[in-house]
């Protein structure tokens, strides 16, 4: 058995990022950018006014109140293409270009208009709610950089750089082959001896949210013939998951089927509860993580591993989940030699530190448990026991790997 740190290292190390694509920056948040990307305009393209009032020169108006002559407009979108002289003023817009010979705008609060004479009522120096060329961001400037992902603000800054396109990574194509001869689909006739197979569901969902695409093989018997023919529809999948069939029982076929196919181990088990029949390999060129079947090692073994492993192939920094002091509700027992993750739930705050309570059947096979913990205590191989109130380092779920 290898350790968890060590299993990861390993399947790390056998992952590379999957190429890139170019799509439309409206498809672009969440995804992760793969170039630099440079402005292809300056913004303002000209000095602009911030406010709706008169552009006006700023000597014009140091003595107030003073008289100007309203000679034309600037909206925005539109222009005042005449040099304005001495004396005289622009009726000007929010957005509106500043015109030849203003440097200044009066809000329209601080003036009076009486026909085409405007009464300004308090001076403005020069600049004043003027943006001026390139307040924002000038032509060929950086934009984004390389590895950034896209968050719905990029993606407003990208467009007024006049960028319609992006190239980011592709989406991780990650194919999962459910195994076991008692499964059926939800929804689904069942029969007396079978079970719902959630595994597959649960896991997809988890890959999408990590930024994968996920690729439902099926399910796959356990017999030769059925595994074979199923997972050869992970050929061109970036990473094959498989779920169930990695113990020792008879049943449990994926690593002597796959290793007929070329499946090569990397390793088989490893020092975690739940998960410890894990195995990684590479199935002629695909990366294959092999997953317990019970759905709770399946959950936990995607966040540990195949959570990092997209990461991997989106060539990313890895998001490892973080772990936050808490405090104990009650007293527990030490740790054996396995990295335990147990189901709990945040039940209170003391001193600003979590409280978290247990639940008391850490089963493996319990989805309702699982659905209803929002966080993982973690324990390193060889805890000593716990006494009520001390502090322990837990695992938030649902707050590290946001939707992509
Ligand atoms: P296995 O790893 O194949 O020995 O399966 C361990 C346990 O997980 C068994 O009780 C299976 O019935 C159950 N199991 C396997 N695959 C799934 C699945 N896709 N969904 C729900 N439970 C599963
Ligand atoms: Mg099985």
């Amino acid at each position: 058995m290898i350790s968890v740190d060590d299993a990861r290292a390993n399947i790390l190390k056998n992952i590379s990022p999957v190429s890139t694509e170019t799509i439309s920056i409206d498809e672009a948040a969440g995804r992760l950018l793969a170039e630099d990307v440079f402005a292809r305009r300056t913004q303002p393209p000209v000095d602009l006014s911030a406010m709706d009032g008169y552009a006006v020169k700023a000597s014009d108006v140091a003595q107030v109140p003073t008289d100007l002559k309203v000679v034309g407009e600037a909206p925005a979108g539109g222009s005042y293409d005449r040099l304005v002289n001495k004396g005289e003023a622009i009726r000007i817009f929010t957005g509106g270009p500043l015109p030849e010979g203003t440097d200044a705008i009066v809000i329209q609060e601080d003036t009076m208009r009486d026909g085409d004479i405007v009464t300004i009522q308090e001076s403005s120096p020069e600049g004043h709610y003027v943006r001026s060329a390139g307040l924002d961001f000038s032509e060929g400037q950086i934009g984004v950089k390389t590895g950034k992902q896209l968050t719905p603000r990029d993606i407003g800054l990208l467009a007024a750089m006049n960028i319609p396109w992006v190239t980011v990574r592709r989406k991780p194509r990650i194919a999962l082959l459910s195994t076991g001869d008692e499964l059926v689909r939800p929804g689904e006739p069942v029969g007396p001896n079978q079970i719902i197979s959630s595994n597959s569901l649960l896991v997809a969902a988890m890959i999408r949210q990590a930024g994968g695409i996920p690729i439902d093989l099926g399910i796959a018997k356990d017999n030769e013939q059925s595994l074979r023919q199923m997972a050869s529809g992970a050929k061109s999948a970036d990473m094959l998951v498989t779920l169930g069939g990695a113990s020792v029982g008879d049943h449990d076929l994926v690593q002597s089927v796959l290793g007929k196919e070329g499946l090569k181990i990397d390793f088989w088990k490893i020092a975690m509860r739940p998960g410890k029949p894990l195995m990684f390999g590479d199935l002629e060129g695909t990366p294959m993580l092999g997953m317990p079947g019970n759905p709770v090692s399946s959950m936990i073994c995607s966040y540990i591993f195949l959570y990092p492993a997209i990461d991997a192939l989106l060539g990313r920094p890895l998001r490892t989940p973080p772990t936050v002091p808490a405090l104990l509700s009650h007293n527990i027992g030490a740790n054996d030699r396995r990295e335990d993750y147990q189901r709990a739930q945040i039940i209170g705050n003391e001193n600003g530190m979590p409280c978290i309570k247990l639940f008391s059947n850490q089963d493996s096979s319990m989805l309702s448990a699982l659905s209803a913990a929002n966080c993982l205590l973690k324990r390193i191989p060889f805890a000593e026991p716990a006494l009520k109130g001390s502090q322990v380092e837990i695992i938030l779920l649902d707050e590290n790997y946001p939707l992509c």
